[in-house]
């Protein structure tokens, strides 16, 4: 039965084509008309304004060749380090995957993170050169480099274009021929992965799963092994765009199981369903996701009701992501929210935005720390940068200036890989933009966390005219803690209007100040000369302090706008 099965995913860089590709097999395959639309399997809006993948979809494709009939299940993976627990799930849910590398670009950070995480499933990988049809396409270069990275002969890597469908024929015949069917694991009772998962308003929720053993059949009584929740599904089926409910899935067969648990921190990426009845063990490999990346979000002022509803919904739909109440003097009410990364930070402000109409402010992200017995540790993450051979000596620079740990360079063709550690507070911070502007935009870079590390903190505390803005006061690395203060200060300095009273700005670690400026007062007739005159311009400034109004705060006798206070972390 499960020899004509053939589960895969296609993995690459970002931007090398993946979602495009996804589409040609749609069409190749008669799952959509030609020219139906791009980026069929990105669904959310988000993903198709910014052209990234975020949720993983599956599609089941009928596949026929000399007269052989193939079921084809293609997993589209999400492109970025944030998810890559996410790609590792996806590709433990498949045995091959289409390794797609730009042929403008050549092998990128991601393509190798992501080939490592294929090697070490054991996946059977088809190389492929993409975007041949560009005139700026090295096809010839890209596919020695590739060939080299494989340690395989070029003959074997498919020229592609996902844009004009060239070699896509060939490349369904290779997956046919290289990658192997699903087998039954234990040929005991069933096990499906969750391999992703997310909240439908009819259904509950709905995961995708494989099934790695066994068969699950409509109106089955279940239950899933790490949060122990029982379930029977509402549906099941196959996925290809619109979800096609059947009686069953069968061992090596990807699809859908409607839950209709209400949220999706009871069915996590990773976890297995089993049969409630007959259980089978739990399949390696599941993690609860860790948020990371730290961010104060602070509502407008009558909006705390609204963020707190919103926060609770989107929750129910994204199982990374933590928050909890916050306070600040300066901003009021707020949350402190955990995201797995940076991306994701910004997709769930976009989604408060956008889904729940907020506007709301976001404080520069910072790490989560840990504290025990008075000493704390902090996130490293292990990474690896691909550039051109030339810039060795600017990466392990770059590396050093990030308190990070160079471990070791392998060269292939022009390029070198090279893998380090770092604290990810590095690395969110500024390590990516000093990369490009360091290696002329060719280095690019890619992370999996590591682990938690010692690390020497204090909290840098800032007081203006006398008083301390906790919404300020941050952990820092001792022995920048001096450096840091003096340039916080010296920013605030810039960024605080002047008062017609002098301010004081200090930086201070435990009361004990590290660094002081003085903000002058304003002269009478400056603003007098300012104001006067031109009515329409004075009409301007006061509907725009008006607009303001709402989120100037006050601190003794002195009013800051509180965006003064994101500006005024984030690094520059
Ligand atoms: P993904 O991030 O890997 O999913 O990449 P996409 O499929 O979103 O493609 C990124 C960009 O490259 C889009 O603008 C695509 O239109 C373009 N693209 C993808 N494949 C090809 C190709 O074969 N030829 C050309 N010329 N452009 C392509
Ligand atoms: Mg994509």
């Amino acid at each position: 039965m499960t020899e004509r099965i053939r589960n895969f995913a296609i993995i690459a860089h970002i931007d090398h084509g993946k979602s495009t590709l996804a589409d040609r097999l749609l069409e190749k395959t008669g799952a959509v008309k030609v020219g139906a639309g791009q980026q069929l399997l990105d669904t959310m809006d988000l993903e198709r304004e910014r052209g990234i993948t975020i949720k993983l979809n599956p599609a089941r494709l009928a596949y026929a060749i000399s007269g052989v009939k193939y079921q084809f299940n293609l997993i589209d993976t999400p492109g970025h380090a944030d998810f890559s627990y996410e790609v590792s799930r996806s590709l433990a849910a498949v045995e091959g995957v289409v390794l797609l590398v730009d042929a403008t670009q050549g092998i990128q950070a991601q393509t190798i993170s992501n080939l490592e995480i294929a090697k070490q499933l054991g996946l059977a990988i088809i190389p492929a050169v993409n975007k041949i049809d560009l005139p700026t396409a090295e096809v010839a270069q890209t596919s020695e480099e590739l060939a080299e990275l494989l340690a395989l002969d070029k003959e074997k890597i498919i020229h592609l274009s996902g844009k004009t469908g060239q070699g896509v024929e060939q490349l369904m015949a290779a997956v046919v021929r290289q990658i192997p069917p699903p087998t039954d694991a234990t040929g005991g009772p069933l096990q499906a992965l969750v391999f992703d998962s997310f909240f439908d308003q009819f259904l509950g929720v709905v995961a995708y799963v494989k099934v790695v053993s066994g068969r699950v059949a409509a109106g089955q009584k279940l239950t899933l092994l790490a949060t122990d929740r029982l379930f029977t599904p509402n549906q099941l089926g196959a996925v290809q765009l619109k979800r096609l409910p059947q009686s069953s899935l069968e061992c090596g067969e990807i699809g859908y199981l409607a839950t209709g648990l209400k949220t999706v921190a009871d069915c996590r990426v990773g976890d297995t369903v089993t049969a409630a009845g007959d259980p089978g063990p739990p399949l390696a490999g599941y993690r609860e996701p860790q948020p990371m990346v730290l961010a104060n979000i602070f509502p407008e002022p009558g909006a705390d009701r609204l963020l707190t509803v919103a926060l609770a919904k989107l929750q129910l739909n994204d199982a990374s992501l933590t928050y909890q109440p916050t306070h600040s003097k300066a901003l009021g009410m707020g949350y402190t929210v955990g995201c797995l990364g940076l991306l994701h930070l910004e997709v769930v402000k976009e989604r408060l935005e956008r889904e729940y109409d907020l506007t709301i402010l976001v404080t520069p992200p910072t790490v989560e720390y840990h504290y025990r017995d008075g000493a704390g540790s902090e996130p490293w993450v292990k990474g690896e940068i691909v550039c051109p051979k030339s810039y060795f000596g600017t990466i392990t620079q770059l590396i050093s200036r990030h308190r990070g740990i160079f471990q070791q360079v392998e060269y292939f063709g022009s390029r070198l890989i090279c893998q380090f550690r770092a604290p990810l507070v590095e690395i969110i911070t500024d390590f990516n933009d000093a990369l490009k502007s360091s290696t002329a935009g060719y280095g690019s870079l890619d992370y999996q966390f590591l682990d938690y590390q010692p690390v020497d903190l204090v909290t840098v505390d800032l007081v203006i005219a006398g008083e301390k803005i906790d919404a300020l006061s941050r952990p820092i690395i001792r022995s920048q803690a001096e450096s840091y203060g003096r340039q916080i200060v010296e920013r605030l300095k810039e960024l605080i209007p002047r008062q017609n009273f002098e301010v004081s700005l200090q930086a201070t670690i435990n009361d004990r100040v590290i660094a002081r400026e003085n903000i002058s007062a304003v002269r009478k007739d400056v603003t007098a000369k300012l104001y006067g005159g031109d009515v329409t311009r004075k009409r301007k400034l006061l509907e725009k302090q008006k607009k303001g109004k709402k989120r100037l705060k006050l601190f003794g006798k002195l009013e800051v706008p509180s965006e003064i206070f994101v500006e005024l972390l984030k690094k520059n």
